[in-house]
C-alpha cells in the first residue's frame, strides 16, 4: 500500500517524539515533515531537542529540519498535532482550512459540537461529524481530536459496561504520571517523594469529555450520555502510566463476575478491523490482587491496551476496580494514530490524500 505523507506538529515534545517513533515504518503513514515552535524552526531535529525515548534516536530523522508550524511550509494531507492548547487553537484550523486532516491531542476543539472526540473502540460512529464540520466551516480538511489521557483510559474500561448495562454514575480518582505534564513538566523538587492533589483543568475535562464519548450519535449529532461523573486527579512520581481507582453505578446492579464477563467479551471495531495500532485485546483483565501495576503492565501491547484488576463490590456505587493505561501512547500519540487508521479504513482520507499519495 502507498503511504500517506504526514506532518508531525510539536515533534520536539513528549507526545511529538512518540508520534515520530510510532510512525516509523507505519504501513499507512510516512513522516515527511516535522514542525515545532519558532524557537526550533530551521534547526535539524537532533539539534532542536534531546531524544528522550529508547530505540533509534530520532528514528533516523535527526538531520531533517524542523519547519515552522504553518501550512505554507509544513503542509501534508495528514497532520498529527502534539501542540499545546495555545498553539493548537491558531495552528490546527489553519492546516484544516488548507485541506489537511488534523489529528489533534489538544483540548482546544474537543468539545465543539461539530468536532469528533474519538476513541475508536468507544465511539467510532462519531467520525460521522466530519462532513458537517467541513460544510459548516468551509474546510476541505478537518479536525479530529482524541480525549485527555485520563479520560481515554477511563472510557476504554467503561465502554463495554455502558453497552451491556448502562452507566449511571462514576467516581474516578487518578494517580497520573509526570510525563502527562509535557517536557520538562513538573519540577523534580515538587514531584519527587510527593503527591500533588491538583492538575489544572483536568477534573473538568474528564467529567465532560467522558459524557461526550459515551453518549450516542443521533441524527448526525453527538448527544452526551446522561451520567454523573466525578473526577479527582493527582500527580504522582511515576514516569509513564495513569492509574485510576474507579467506582461505578450500573443499571441492573450487575455482579463483579458479570462486569468481568462484559469486559472480556468486548471486541470493538478496531479489533474487528485489525487496525495496525489496535491492541489484540483492548482491556487486559488481571486476576492477581496486586495488579495492574505501572512498572509491570503499562508497556504491554506498545501501551495501547488498558488494564483492569480487582473488580469487586463497592458499598457506595455497586462496582469498583483498579484501572491503568499509558498516558502518552494510548492517551496521546497512539490514540491519534489509531484514529487516523480508522479514518483510512472508513475511506475518509481518500479525498484529502488524493494526488499526494505515493
Ligand atoms: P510538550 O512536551 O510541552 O511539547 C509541546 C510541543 O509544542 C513542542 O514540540 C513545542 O515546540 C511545541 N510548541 C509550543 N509552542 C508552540 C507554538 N507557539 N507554535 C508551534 N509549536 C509550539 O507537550 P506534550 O506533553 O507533548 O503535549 C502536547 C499536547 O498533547 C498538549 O496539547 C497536551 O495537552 C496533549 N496531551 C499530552 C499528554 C501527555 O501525557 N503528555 C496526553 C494527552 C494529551 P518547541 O520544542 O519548539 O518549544
Amino acid at each position: 500500500m502507498s503511504r500517506i505523507p504526514v506532518t508531525v506538529l510539536g515533534a520536539t515534545g513528549v507526545v511529538g517524539q512518540r508520534f515520530v517513533r510510532r510512525l516509523a515504518g507505519h504501513p499507512m503513514f510516512e513522516v515527511t515533515r516535522i514542525a515545532a515552535s519558532d524557537r526550533s524552526a530551521g534547526k535539524a531535529y537532533r539539534d532542536a531537542c534531546e531524544w528522550r525515548l529508547d530505540g533509534e534516536p530520532y528514528t533516523g530523522l535527526g538531520d531533517l529540519a524542523l519547519l515552522p508550524s504553518d501550512p505554507q511550509e509544513a503542509m501534508n494531507p495528514v497532520v498529527f498535532s502534539a501542540l499545546d492548547n495555545a498553539a493548537a487553537t491558531e495552528v490546527e484550523p489553519a492546516f484544516a482550512r488548507a485541506g489537511a486532516m488534523v489529528f489533534s491531542n489538544a483540548a482546544s476543539f474537543r468539545m465543539d459540537e461539530d468536532v469528533p472526540l474519538l476513541v475508536p473502540e468507544v465511539n467510532p460512529e462519531h467520525l460521522g461529524l466530519l462532513p458537517g464540520q467541513r460544510a459548516l466551516r468551509g474546510w476541505d480538511g478537518g479536525i479530529l481530536t482524541n480525549p485527555n489521557c485520563t479520560t481515554t483510559v477511563l472510557v476504554m474500561a467503561l465502554a463495554p459496561l455502558q453497552a451491556v448495562f448502562g452507566v449511571e454514575a462514576v467516581l474516578m480518582t487518578s494517580m497520573q504520571a509526570a510525563s502527562g505534564a509535557g517536557y520538562p513538566g513538573v519540577p523534580s523538587l515538587d514531584i519527587l517523594g510527593n503527591v500533588l492533589p491538583y492538575i489544572g483543568g483536568e477534573e473538568a475535562k474528564v467529567e465532560r469529555e467522558a459524557a461526550k464519548l459515551l453518549g450516542s450519535f443521533v441524527d448526525g449529532r453527538a448527544v452526551p450520555a446522561p451520567m454523573t461523573v466525578s473526577a479527582l486527579c493527582y500527580r504522582v512520581p511515576v514516569l509513564e502510566g495513569h492509574s485510576e481507582s474507579v467506582s461505578v453505578r450500573l443499571k441492573g446492579d450487575p455482579s463483579p463476575e458479570q462486569v468481568r464477563e462484559a469486559m472480556a467479551a468486548w471486541i470493538p471495531v478496531p479489533q474487528q478491523l485489525r487496525l495496525p495500532s489496535a491492541p489484540p485485546v483492548p482491556i487486559r483483565l488481571h486476576s492477581a490482587e496486586n495488579r495492574p501495576q505501572v512498572r509491570l503492565d503499562v508497556e504491554e501491547d506498545t501501551g495501547m491496551s488498558v488494564h483492569v484488576g480487582r473488580i469487586r463490590r463497592c458499598p457506595v456505587l455497586g462496582i469498583k476496580f483498579a484501572l491503568l493505561g499509558h498516558n502518552t501512547e494510548r492517551g496521546a500519540a497512539g490514540g491519534s494514530v489509531l484514529n487516523a487508521e480508522l479514518a483510512v479504513a472508513r475511506g475518509l482520507l481518500a479525498a484529502v490524500a488524493q494526488g499526494v499519495v505515493r
